[in-house]
């Protein structure tokens, strides 16, 4: 078997009485069946670090973890900037909020340039290296111009935008042909990764050439979809456990006898909090026979606050909130409890068990693992409804939560309505139609056909 080298913006290296979570835990497993080493940045800052050449390494169950630092400058324009400010509401298809500067694209390339060069050292013949998500765009194209020639396969967990929206930085052409320089492509959805095709073919000249293979300059390239899955039953188990504790019984008599919707995403702009707010109050002004007795807990955890939009969306949410238990409140009812301070993921496991309704509504996300979670917590003998916007990944799989336009208010307020009043007949048949879906796949899965497809569309012949 080859050797894997996986390669990401941070790395999380193993520390003593720290567990890692999520996909993290799945990409710690590949490495170890395989041998490897995990390559990135460190997650930490510091004045001299372009002039580091030896990255730190620290070695864990027969894993290597390789890490560098970044200066101050190359996380402002690297990290903060062209990743957070320009890629990411770049690729939600949100152009609006997008702030782009050169100096930035330029540190940006400096960033993946100096990881090639670190990296391409401590790369064997014989080894697969596996490239994640936007930060990192440019490093299959600055490795192969570095001399590497084994096969590299790159994962974006984000979206892709179509054609048009992707025109609207410049050198939209450069990303995709460094691109173009892996092996495969992979996406969440078939939809992302038709629209990289698109881009393809009408940004940077190139031709779809079969099933999921396109050329571009002398380059073939695979691409797919490779849906991101979580551990349905061990998520489950954890609600299961989390809900018979006295702190999920002390917050489950805290709402007095309401009925609980929960909302639970990072403050971001995509994730649809602010519409979601303004859903949730005409809700509650066409169905006034619901207040007092609906209670929406939205937690928001803040996120990237070195980033001017982010900021910005946390004030706007605060007044939101505000303004709205303000008109609305009585003195035994808060229609909205708006959380930014951490919760546990255990405790936040238990809370979602409790709710008869789970609101997703992103403005555009690369898959929502808050979506399946929701379905992985719910007792399926009574379990509650997954109100899913259609922008997210997650809807092309569950197809039986009840699907909206994020951006309809009017539709989401109906959703909240048609979700809360369900029949817990209907809510059974489409709960375990869901569930089906999530715990017929695991993690793992996804890693290995994602290794898979990368050998073969190498062998194949693209490259
Ligand atoms: P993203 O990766 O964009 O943040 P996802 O929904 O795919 O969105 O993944 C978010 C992960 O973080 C999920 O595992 C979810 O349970 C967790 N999470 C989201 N919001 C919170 C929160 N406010 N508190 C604790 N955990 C959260």
């Amino acid at each position: 078997m080859s050797r894997l080298i996986v390669v990401s913006n941070r790395v999380p290296v193993p520390t003593a009485g720290e567990k890692a979570g999520g996909l993290a835990v799945v990409l710690h497993d590949l490495l170890a069946r395989r041998g490897g080493l995990w390559f990135g940045w460190s997650g930490d800052i510091a004045d001299n670090a372009e002039h580091d050449t030896a990255p730190a390494i620290v070695e864990e169950g027969g894993v290597q973890y390789a890490t560098i630092n970044l200066t101050p400058d190359e996380y402002q324009g690297y990290y903060a900037n062209f990743s957070n400010a320009t890629l990411w509401p770049l690729i939600h298809s949100l152009p609006e909020q997008i702030s782009f500067d050169r100096h930035s694209l330029h540190v940006y390339r400096t960033v993946n340039a100096r990881f090639a060069t670190t990296l391409k050292d401590m790369i064997r013949p014989g080894d697969v290296v596996w490239i994640h998500d936007y930060h990192l765009v440019p490093l299959a194209a600055a490795l192969r111009t570095r001399g590497v020639q084994v096969p590299i396969g790159f994962f974006l967990h984000t979206p892709f935008p179509s054609p048009d929206i992707l025109s609207t930085i410049p050198e939209a052409a450069t990303f995709l042909r460094q691109l173009m320089q892996a092996d495969l492509v992979g996406f969440q959805t078939s939809h992302d990764a038709q629209n990289f095709v698109a881009c393809v073919e009408r940004l940077a000249g190139g031709e779809t050439a079969g099933n999921n293979v396109v050329t571009c300059g002398g380059r073939t390239v695979h691409v797919g979809a490779f849906p991101v899955e979580i551990d349905a039953p061990g998520f489950a188990r954890t609600a299961a456990e989390e809900s018979d504790t006295t702190a999920i019984r002390r917050f489950s008599e805290s709402l007095l006898g309401s009925t609980l919707m929960i909302g639970a995403d990072r403050m971001d702009p995509t994730k649809g909090i602010r519409r979601r707010i303004n859903g949730y109050r005409s809700f509650l002004d066409k169905h006034p026979e619901w207040q007092e007795r609906v209670t929406f807990l939205q937690v928001a955890a803040s996120s990237r606050q070195d980033v001017e939009i982010y900021k910005s969306l946390r004030e706007e949410l605060e007044r939101l909130s505000g303004a709205l238990n303000a008109e609305l409140a009585m003195p035994a009812w808060t229609p909205l409890r708006f959380v930014t301070r951490p919760v546990a993921r255990a405790h936040l496991a238990g809370i979602m068990r409790t709710a008869r309704v789970g609101l997703v509504t992103p403005l555009r996300d690369g898959m929502n693992l808050v979506a399946k979670e929701y379905v992985a917590a719910q007792d399926g003998d009574d379990p509650g409804v997954l109100v899913l916007s259609r922008y997210a990944g997650a809807a092309a799989q569950l197809k039986d939560a009840l699907l909206v336009n994020a951006f309809d208010g009017d539709e989401v307020a109906d959703a909240i309505h048609r979700a809360l009043s369900m029949a817990r007949e209907e809510r059974r048949r489409r709960w375990e139609a869901n569930w089906h879906v999530i715990s017929s796949r695991t993690p793992l899965m996804w890693g290995e056909s994602f290794l898979d497809a990368l050998l073969q569309a190498r062998g194949s012949g693209a490259a």
